[in-house]
């Protein structure tokens, strides 16, 4: 495993961490035993970074988790969030003091841990930023005061309400999703030198752009345009022409990205961890990664509509389906 520093916390982390939202049946239902049995792998591998949230399977990843974590739990680095706990907005979000703290104590319960190392804003641009900066953020700190979380961080897909929380409040972590990978690599222009320049921890999620860059393909609610998905599979063609599978070409893009903490990719199967596992310090191969980029050219940086109107990054496209379908995916048991 390689580790890399988690900006000015002191934590060192494994490059590849370990996304728990599919334990929530967010991508359809899972077999618990093999998530389990991932989880441990995982752990046994040196993944030492392990992000949730109360919205993933509207709590069930959190419970899952904090079985499978049993006896683990200091091996390892928790990130958990705030604020997002539904699809829709507004009844499935809220950001104030109150809900925080509770939530928090929700949290800790579920994941059976009296700590959350990481704390994090979920999808800040479902918020209000005078919000974030009068309630959230100071409700964060006050936790951390109590010994509930070790750091805070922000979470979102949006990089302009990233951006502007990033340069205007300390913050010790930064997650963006779908912003650096073979489709989309906006993150860097507009998100990556802030960061830097505030040592702040850059953590990279959704290498796969959920899915989207894999032969399995996008899941339903998947909110990108089809037009995405008609060149991935060009793409994917000319992966399999090189003897190649588009996901570890996915992985091995995000993971030579030198800002990058942790490269958050979402697991529920021990054949994807030794899949991803194994593009760790692995060389592209740029001649595949030039063909594969030309093709997906048409449709590079291509990002849709998410959270309110004034967080929107400017250019954002119409969603291809509002979220209801992932509700009916999430099975519990
Ligand atoms: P992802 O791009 O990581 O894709 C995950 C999907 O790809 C899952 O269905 C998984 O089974 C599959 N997969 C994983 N490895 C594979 C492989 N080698 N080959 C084929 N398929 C593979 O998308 P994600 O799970 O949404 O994102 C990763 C994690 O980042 C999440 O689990 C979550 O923890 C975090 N995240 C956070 C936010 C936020 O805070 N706002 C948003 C998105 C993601």
């Amino acid at each position: 495993m390689q580790f890399r520093k988690l900006g000015r916390t002191g934590l060192k982390v494994s490059v590849l961490g370990f996304g728990a939202s599919p334990l929530g049946a967010e991508f359809g239902p899972i077999d618990p035993y093999e998530g389990q049995k991932t989880v441990d792998e995982a752990i046994g591998e040196g993944i030492n970074y392990f992000d949730v949230a109360p919205y993933y399977g509207r709590t069930l990843a959190e419970e899952r988790l904090g079985k499978f974590l049993k006896g683990k739990r200091n091996k390892i680095i928790l990130a958990t969030k705030v604020g997002r706990y539904g699809i829709n907005y507004p009844e499935g979000f809220d950001y104030s003091a109150g809900k925080t703290y509770q939530s928090v104590d929700d949290s800790l319960k579920r994941l059976q841990t009296d700590y959350i190392d990481i704390l994090q804003i979920h999808d800040v641009e479902y918020a209000h930023y005078n919000q974030l900066v009068d309630e959230t953020i100071p409700a964060l700190l006050q936790l951390k005061e109590q010994g509930k979380c070790r750091f805070i961080g922000i979470t979102g897909y949006h990089l302009s309400p990233l951006k502007k929380l990033a340069e205007s409040q300390k913050i010790d972590t930064l997650l963006s999703y779908c912003r650096y990978n073979l489709l989309d690599q906006s993150l860097e222009e507009r998100l990556t030198p802030t960061v830097k320049e505030k040592g702040i921890a850059l953590i990279n999620a959704s290498p796969l752009h959920m899915r989207v860059l894999t032969e399995k393909g996008a899941p339903s609610w998947h909110p990108a345009p089809d037009k995405v998905f008609k060149a991935v599979r060009k793409a994917i063609r000319i992966c399999q022409k090189h003897h190649q599978n588009i996901a570890n070409l996915a992985m091995q893009f995000a993971l030579s990205h030198p800002v990058t903490s942790i490269v958050l990719v979402g697991m529920s199967k021990t054949r994807h961890l030794r899949e991803n596992l194994k593009n760790i310090g692995q060389a592209i191969d740029q001649e595949l990664l030039q063909e594969v980029m030309t093709i997906l050219e048409p449709v590079k940086n291509i990002y849709w509509e998410e959270g309110l109107p004034e967080n929107h990054d400017q250019g954002a496209v119409k969603k291809r389906t509002m979220g209801l379908e992932r509700e009916h995916k999430i099975k519990r048991g």
